[in-house]
């Protein structure tokens, strides 16, 4: 059944009011579910000419890179975007006239900095582009392991690791030059952070691993947030009060 008038003015009244909020005219029709002709028509209609260059970038670098992985067993994400024509195909994304490798915008989305080297898979798993698994090639040194079995990793960060007097937990293992403390097991590096969140909350972190104490880089499993945490909290927050904190 065709769309009733009614409906075809509500429709109309809307990509009115996206064009003026300065969406593009693909962003538009994407969303309403319209060809992009029509919005143009509306569009010309109201007087909202479209947007230079025909198309906006409306995501944010890591927004369009999130959109570009799929998670695979084990906690690694795969790229399904572009790769670069030469023979090693690395992951690669445009953004704003920019090229960057997925893997250095993984490695800035774990550690917040630029890597100085490359960024690169350290798990094993392909063309890997998870944030906790990249490391810096220009930083990266030999960790000094000492030769103890451990039957699992949480057995090992509990050899490298001690509580303190006041309750948290400090760590004792091998840190890198660029201060990521390292926890090998099973042929892969894990962030100390990161085993420490899973073990206490029984799930793979999401984002960055902060401690939420005062206690420097404390590995305290009740004291560590996760993206998802933080966000959850936040928006408990904005429900409680009616705003951000
Ligand atoms: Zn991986
Ligand atoms: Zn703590």
């Amino acid at each position: 059944m065709p769309p009733s008038r009614a409906e075809l003015a509500a429709k109309h009244q809307r990509v009115r009011e996206l064009a003026a909020a300065g969406r593009s005219t693909a962003a538009i029709a994407r969303e309403l579910g319209m060809d992009r002709r029509s919005v143009r028509e509306v569009r010309a209609t109201a007087g909202i000419p479209a947007l230079p260059g025909g198309t906006v970038q409306h995501l944010t670098v890591e927004e369009k890179w999130a959109e570009r992985t799929r998670p695979v067993d084990g906690g690694h994400l795969e790229w399904t975007g572009e790769h670069s024509t030469g023979p090693s195909r690395t992951p690669v994304m445009r953004h704003s006239g920019q090229t960057y490798t997925a893997g250095r915008i993984a490695y800035r989305i774990q550690h917040g900095t630029d890597p100085t080297g490359h960024a690169k898979p350290d798990c094993g798993h392909h063309r890997c582009v998870a944030p906790a698994h990249q490391y810096d090639t220009a930083t990266r040194q030999p960790v000094y392991e000492p030769r103890v079995h451990y039957d699992s990793i949480e057995a090992k960060l509990a050899a490298l690791t001690e509580t303190t007097d006041d309750g948290h937990v400090r760590w004792t293992g091998p840190t890198t030059a660029s201060g990521q403390r390292v926890l090998s097991f099973g042929g892969t590096n894990h962030p100390a952070a990161r085993v420490a969140f899973r073990a206490h909350w029984g799930r793979e972190p999401i984002g960055p691993v902060l401690s939420a104490c005062d206690y420097p880089h404390c590995l305290l499993g009740a004291h560590l947030d996760d993206k998802q945490a933080r966000d959850a909290f936040r928006a408990m927050f904005t429900g409680l009060f009616g705003r951000a904190v």
